[in-house]
């Protein structure tokens, strides 16, 4: 399995919109990876998560295929991880060579009514693309192979939003943005799994933030406990990704912090394998 990372900055972007704190004017300094943009991470070529406004930039720039993807993960409402309106460009009134095939969107019940509010400006878009709403704990087997469990993320409440459990061909990839340290309902569903890899929510950085988003100690808590429950070991890939603009950090002062405790740190366009 693989995942590509094509955006991994929190909500406002890093370097930030209208922003001129230390981290954005050293990222605007320094460029390369310290330009991070909404959330988006491809698993293989197919199966897709998230559909933030920065989706055309990607597609644009980075050369993410979106004719090839068959399934769509929604983890929740948030504009960096949905902008319904450009899900639509799907429809023959957008796009040509979209026939015959349709998109399958999965979500929680809001990315469900705000894709339909959306889909209103387009009439035709059911032709083109299905949404289908996922309760937490659903397991489903998409049309290209994968087994997907939405699991509860610690975030955004009342909304269920969603991180999502992502198996094929004995591997298993566990993304979870954007979360808080877990809920208890989720830890128990958790038991007896094996991940090959895990993406964890570290937007706080230094900043020692439990719920709604972690930063490095929840990062920590978390991974001692997935340790103790035997679903992590010494061969699982850990990722830090959706970082905010925080302090003075770069992305060569995450690593620094991160590398040595046996995390990788995500940038826009890296890609794992595992
Ligand atoms: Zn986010
Ligand atoms: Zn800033
Ligand atoms: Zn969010």
């Amino acid at each position: 399995m693989k995942i590509t990372y094509y955006g991994t900055s929190a909500s406002e972007a890093w370097p930030a919109l209208f922003c001129n704190c230390q981290a954005c004017t050293l990222a605007r300094k320094y460029g390369g990876k310290n330009i991070r943009t909404r959330s988006q991470s491809l698993i293989d070529t197919t199966l897709l998560i998230d559909f933030p406004p920065d989706t055309n930039y990607h597609a644009q720039i980075l050369h993410l295929n979106l004719q090839a993807i068959r399934t769509l993960l929604i983890t929740h409402s948030h504009h960096d991880h949905f902008f319904p309106y450009d899900i639509c460009m799907r429809s023959s009134d957008f796009a040509s060579g979209t026939s015959g095939s349709r998109l399958s969107v999965y979500g929680n019940e809001t990315t469900e009514k705000e894709f339909r509010e959306a889909a209103l400006i387009c009439g035709n878009i059911s032709q083109f693309v299905t949404f289908r709403r996922l309760e937490p704990f659903e397991r489903i087997l998409t049309e290209d192979g994968y087994s997907v469990t939405a699991l509860l993320a610690d975030h955004n409440q009342p909304e269920k939003s969603l991180m999502y459990l992502i198996s094929r061909k004995n591997r298993t990839l566990f993304y979870a943005h954007d979360t808080g340290i877990f809920p208890e309902c989720t830890w128990r569903f958790l038991e007896g799994q094996k991940l090959d890899f895990v993406s964890l929510d570290c937007t706080a950085l230094s900043r020692n933030w439990q719920r709604g988003h972690m930063g490095f100690d929840a990062v920590d808590a978390v991974r001692k406990r997935l340790t103790e429950m035997n679903c992590i070991g010494p061969g699982t890939l850990l990722t830090l990704n959706h970082f905010a603009h925080f302090g003075n950090f770069t992305h060569d002062r995450i690593c620094e912090i991160e590398n040595p405790k046996g995390y990788q740190v995500a940038y826009d366009g890296c890609s794992y394998e595992f």
